[in-house]
């Protein structure tokens, strides 16, 4: 270990501490402080931030990177060392392309465009929100410009969140699912409807908070480095790899609650079992937004809706609300869990139509940005769009193209990365079917070990070190393939629909 090597580590554990205690004020706004506190915390944030960016853009950090690139040469391309210096070079280069007051701008206008979405959903009127985004566009533009033109100037938008990913990975992906899943949409609208009253009703909090820790500690959830607080939205934080926060919200008339904490556990899980010896560098967290969608749907979807599942939880659920359970069948309860319909709200919706919700913001953000939509006809294409894909008619526009906060603060090149992640989900689930011939049964016991301990050695303690493409090879044996997803969705209509599909 050189000297300068050893100063590297230093000035980047320095950056993540900064980037972790920002996690935790954030935690700490969302979860326990008191509302008159929101000012000074905008504040703290933005001043932990700008010292966070100097850090990374600092010239001493650029000489060091420069300085070490003979020693890299000479590691191991996938050794700790050469991939720290490797990520951090990356990191440092892209921050560096973008002026301060670019940056500062844009988080400005996002906080300011998020304070006009509070108002403008309240009172269901998107020209209070419009100015707003259309000040953040032409920001957006500005960074857009930063970069070297790829083919579709969307592809920077989109190596935020996965990078060096681009709408040429994508488009094809998303093609496939359109093509798949508008036709399985309509048979499904077509058939006879299952029953999920089972569903509805009254769910003490205090009743589904008993069941939802359990279900956790049978997870893997371990108090000496997890916990779990109520939020208003659900989120999964980790001020550091041994100390795993996330949230939830009980809401009583539905078990969304229970599914929330198995999703935000896959996030947490993800964070807990990046390898120690990356802690304090910019690879101790996981690869990508997409790589972390898919591993909170893996234990949300395709452990927490399957049958194995239930056939160890459910008379735990029977004996949390006997009065909504006791007489209904498990495999009632199993296809009311897992129904299929259209719906108005992307966050709510089932498994097969989520992708469509997706698809249409992904599609509007591409025109957005290559000028064919203007930001005025926005709400007009959104509902366009939902009629088309989903046969749904947006009432209004809080409910239509303002239910999500993505676009109020900017966040353009984020929505496909929560199809991508329900993608790689079954090309994992897939490959470890295939090694753990056993898992249902491991399941059924309600034990999570061998499948924890798969995800931890092929995906979770290589943290940020490879590439999102890279790591999808390597964890599923095979690049970006929507193949095994459309294949599940399929099995599942079948199963619990009770339609013929093809
Ligand atoms: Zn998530």
């Amino acid at each position: 270990v050189t000297a300068a090597s050893e100063r590297l580590r230093a000035l980047l554990a320095l950056n993540d501490d900064l980037e972790r205690v920002a996690n935790i004020l954030s935690w700490d706004q969302e979860t326990v402080m008191p509302p008159d506190g929101a000012d000074a915390r905008a504040e703290q944030r933005a001043t932990i931030e700008r010292l966070a960016h100097e850090a990374l853009v600092a010239d001493e950090l650029a000489a060091l990177l420069e300085e070490l690139r003979d020693d890299e040469a000479g590691l191991e391309p996938t050794s700790d060392e050469a991939s720290i210096v490797r990520v951090a070079r990356r990191d440092h280069e892209k921050a560096r392309r973008v002026p301060a007051e670019l940056r500062a701008e844009l988080v400005r206008e996002a906080s300011r465009g998020m304070m006009a979405w509070f108002e403008a959903r309240a009172r269901s009127d998107f020209s209070i929100l419009l100015p707003h985004l259309e000040r953040q566009f032409e920001l957006k533009r500005r960074y857009i410009d930063c970069f070297e033109p790829t083919g579709d100037p969307y592809d920077v938008l989109l190596d935020d969140y996965e990078e060096g990913m681009t709408t040429a990975d994508v488009d094809p992906v998303f093609d496939v699912l359109k093509r798949e899943l508008v036709p399985l949409i309509d048979a499904v609208r077509r058939a006879e409807p299952v029953d999920d009253s089972c569903l509805r009703g009254d769910f003490p909090a205090e009743q589904e908070r008993w069941l939802a820790m359990h279900v956790l500690e049978k997870f893997g959830y371990d108090p000496a480095s997890w916990r779990v607080d109520l939020s208003a939205h659900p989120f999964a934080s980790a001020p550091s790899p041994t100390d795993i926060r996330i949230t939830t919200r009980f809401e009583e008339v539905h078990l969304g609650g229970l599914f929330s904490c198995m999703h935000e556990f896959g996030h947490g899980l993800y964070e807990r079992q990046v390898s120690p010896t990356l802690r304090r560098t910019p690879l101790a967290t996981g690869c990508s937004s997409a790589l972390h969608e898919s591993q909170s749907r893996l234990w949300e979807n395709l452990v927490g809706r399957g049958r194995p599942f239930w056939n160890h939880f459910y008379p735990r659920l029977q004996k949390a609300f006997p009065e909504q359970f006791a007489d209904v069948e498990l495999d009632v309860f199993y296809r009311a869990i897992n129904k299929v319909q259209p719906s108005l709200i992307r966050v709510d919706a089932d498994e097969v139509t989520y992708n469509l919700h997706i698809i249409l913001r992904y599609e509007l953000e591409r025109e957005l940005v290559s000028g064919r939509l203007a930001l005025r006809d926005l709400a007009d294409a959104f509902d366009a769009k939902m009629q088309e894909y989903l046969g749904v008619e947006p009432p209004n526009a809080a409910t239509g193209v303002m239910q999500d906060m993505h676009w109020s603060d900017g966040s353009y090149g984020y929505f496909p990365t929560y199809s991508l992640g329900n993608v790689i989900s079954v090309q994992l689930w897939e490959r470890i079917r295939a090694e753990i011939s056993d898992l249902d049964e491991h399941i059924e016991r309600g034990d999570f070990a061998v499948l924890r301990e798969w995800l931890g050695e092929h995906l979770h303690r290589h943290g940020r070190k490879f590439t999102p493409a890279e790591t999808i090879e390597r964890a599923t044996g095979s690049p970006l393939d929507p193949a095994p997803y459309i294949r599940y969705l399929k099995r599942k209509v079948a199963d619990t629909s009770g339609i013929a599909v093809a």
